[in-house]
């Protein structure tokens, strides 16, 4: 019993190396991402189902690695965020996912929203609104279009900062929402603070709606509790035609999810889904 435990320990440091190398390698990788351009942005359809139509997309971000291929946002994500990385990242998202909007305002498909998620680290620097102005001017997107999606780890740092800045990013004309929500320990008392927009009816709530007693009480919770509150709605992660019905019985409008599309990249968004003779 003694052997095997010393070997599994050995395992154990061995593999806990293996992990904290591949860190090392990964962040190395992510450091040249930039650039190298292996960034780009897929857009995941947001759909009005009374209309049947689209209104907007959010922008998902996506590595492309000559070696590693593909690496998933839940992997580079938290990296970024952690070696300050996203900083220069979430400013090249914004850049992109605006000229993209503006693009395609100008090929015939007026009045779409972007959203474009924000990273707490982003609240952290001094220069966060003047580069979201700036981003604005520099695209000629009307603020109104773009959509900035936060989540309450915004406000782990300070909050009285953050609320600072919503503020103030809310006076430049743009939209905050709030992502995954109901997830976090203090969504309430938030909503009385922040001006927020937008609701995001977190995929976790979605997913078992039929069938979970409780998922479908919070979800219809947050659809009346947005309603009452004069906020918008969007529920993510609307996988069925099931899942569809039973938001939509409940008055909720705006959804977004594979059952539409899943993310995908500018050409197929414009092949698929806008006008414009330049598509
Ligand atoms: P999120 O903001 O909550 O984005 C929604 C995620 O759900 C996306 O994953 C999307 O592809 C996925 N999704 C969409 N429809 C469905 C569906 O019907 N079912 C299921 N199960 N999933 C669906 P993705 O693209 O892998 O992104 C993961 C997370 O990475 C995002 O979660 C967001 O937190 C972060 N992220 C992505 N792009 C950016 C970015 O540009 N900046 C920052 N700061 N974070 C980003
Ligand atoms: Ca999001
Ligand atoms: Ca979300
Ligand atoms: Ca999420």
């Amino acid at each position: 019993a003694k052997e095997l435990g010393r070997n599994n320990h050995q395992f154990y440091a061995t593999s806990m190396n293996e992990d904290a190398l591949q860190k090392l390698s990964l962040e190395r990788f992510l450091r040249k991402a930039l650039g190298l351009n292996e960034f780009v942005l897929f857009y995941q359809p947001q759909v009005n189902v009374k209309s049947g139509k689209i209104f907007g997309f959010e922008a998902l971000l996506r590595w492309k690695h000559p070696i590693l291929g593909m690496v998933s946002p839940a992997t580079f994500i938290p990296l970024a965020e952690e070696t300050g990385l996203i900083v220069p990242i979430g400013e090249w998202v914004l850049e992109s996912a605006c000229r993209q909007i503006k693009g395609w305002h100008e090929a015939g498909n007026p009045h779409l929203t972007v959203a474009v998620n924000l990273s707490a680290r982003q609240f952290q620097q001094d220069n966060l609104v003047e580069m979201v102005e700036r981003v604005l001017a520099e695209t000629g997107v009307e603020p109104q279009c773009l959509e900035l999606e936060i989540t309450e780890s915004v406000t782990m740092y300070d909050v009285e900062r953050a609320i600072m800045i919503l503020h103030e990013l809310k006076n430049l004309g743009i939209r905050i929402s709030l992502d995954d929500f109901g997830t976090g320990y203090s969504s309430l008392s938030y909503l009385k603070h922040f001006p927020i927009h937008t609701l995001k009816i977190d995929q976790s709530f979605v997913r078992d709606i039929t069938t979970d007693a409780d998922d479908a009480a919070i979800a219809t919770s947050v659809i009346a509790l947005a309603h009452s509150l004069n906020r918008q709605v969007v529920a993510e992660g609307v996988e069925t035609e099931a899942h569809l019905r039973y938001l939509a019985a409940h008055g909720c409008v705006e959804m977004q999810g594979y059952h539409f599309s899943g993310p995908l990249p500018a050409q197929e968004i414009e092949a698929r889904f806008l006008s414009g003779k330049a598509f």
